[in-house]
């Protein structure tokens, strides 16, 4: 394989990548993938909300996608991380791969906040997304951690919340006279003090509302949030969005970025500021989720096709 020229480089096998791969490799263009990186969703027990996917472990998510691209000799998965691309549009550079365009689709880094007792309930109990996790903890007491909300924050996202729960808490320190109003009139509870920890039942618990009838692990069903001054506030799914920070390769293109640090790409064509290099999935947006991903790849991977193709016949190389 050393020095064959692959049409596309994929970077990163989550929904995004794989997909874009499965729509790369259907179009015969030779695509190499390389996953070895963090894997963002790597906790949670289910991979919700993706049609005739939904509730499937995302390692068999994974494995079964790959399965399905084992079936076309021309694109090859590699588990290994890409370090640094070098070149340029037509032939880049990833340590003794070359290829002709780069997709990233390499997620994003979470960085959840330094309280004490959430590790081992992120993904459990503790969740990023209501869509992904809501349904199953529907009519529970829910919880929303966020430093500071806005009037915006509480329309798109805060009082949606109680679509799935009578019983919201929100756990904030700063927000405006009438985001207080809004939250009072939704019956929204408010807790301004800081969240000091959180506390895990002690014994397994069964998996959010009945639908599943599975067990939680010890220790990763919430039972509490305990706040400074030593209050309880009881609590079943807690939801926050923790900063997310690039990965290292994607840190190291110095690629255009917007205000919230995503990769800036054009909305059709996906292209970075870098030409040749695509980028698709959870680090180029805040809406994120699995099956959004994965349009995203079959979005770019039908774009880089058409391009390349374009290319490659009317210069003959086809
Ligand atoms: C706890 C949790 C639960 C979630 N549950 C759901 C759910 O139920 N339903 C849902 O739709 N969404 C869920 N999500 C969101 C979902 O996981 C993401 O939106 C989705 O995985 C994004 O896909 P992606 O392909 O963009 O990135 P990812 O799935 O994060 O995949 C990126 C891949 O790139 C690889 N990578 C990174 N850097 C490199 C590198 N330098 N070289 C090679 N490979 C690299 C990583 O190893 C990883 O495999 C959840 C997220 C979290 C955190």
């Amino acid at each position: 394989m050393n020095d064959t020229l692959f049409d596309v480089l994929v970077v990163g096998g989550g929904p995004g990548g794989l997909q874009a791969a499965l729509t790369l490799g259907r179009a015969r263009k030779r695509v190499l993938v390389a996953d070895g990186g963090p894997r963002r969703n790597a906790v949670a027990g289910h991979l919700n909300n993706f049609v005739s996917r939904d509730g499937i472990a995302p390692a068999d998510f994974r494995r079964e996608a790959r399965a399905q691209l084992a079936k076309y000799p021309n694109v090859v998965l590699r588990d290994a991380g890409v370090e640094a691309i070098t070149g340029s549009r037509g032939d880049f550079r990833a340590g003794d791969v070359r290829a002709r365009r780069v997709l990233l689709a390499t997620g994003m880094i979470d960085q959840p906040p330094a309280i004490e007792g959430l590790a081992p309930l992120w993904g459990h109990s503790v969740f990023q997304c209501p869509y992904c996790h809501g349904w199953d903890f529907r009519g529970r007491r829910w919880g929303y951690l966020a430093p500071e909300v806005s009037a915006a924050h509480i329309a798109m996202f805060v009082l949606q919340l109680r679509g799935w729960s009578d019983e919201v808490t929100l756990f904030t320190n700063v927000m405006s006279d009438e985001v207080r109003q809004k939250l009072t009139a939704a019956k929204v509870q408010i807790e301004s003090a800081d969240v000091k920890r959180l506390i895990a039942q002690r014994s397994g618990a069964t998996y959010g509302a009945p639908r599943s009838g599975e067990a939680l692990g010890e220790g990763q069903q919430l039972e509490a949030v305990e706040l400074a001054g030593g209050k309880r506030v009881a609590v079943d799914a807690l939801f926050m969005h923790p900063p997310q920070v690039q990965v290292p390769l994607v840190r190291s293109l110095g690629l255009a970025l917007d205000d919230e640090g995503f990769v800036k790409v054009d909305p059709m064509m996906r292209e970075t500021s870098v030409p040749g290099i695509y980028a698709a999935g959870d680090l180029t947006t805040r809406l994120q989720a699995a099956v959004i991903a994965a349009a995203a790849g079959m979005q770019a991977a039908a774009v880089i096709n058409a391009e390349l193709t374009g290319e490659l016949a009317t210069t003959g190389a086809l």
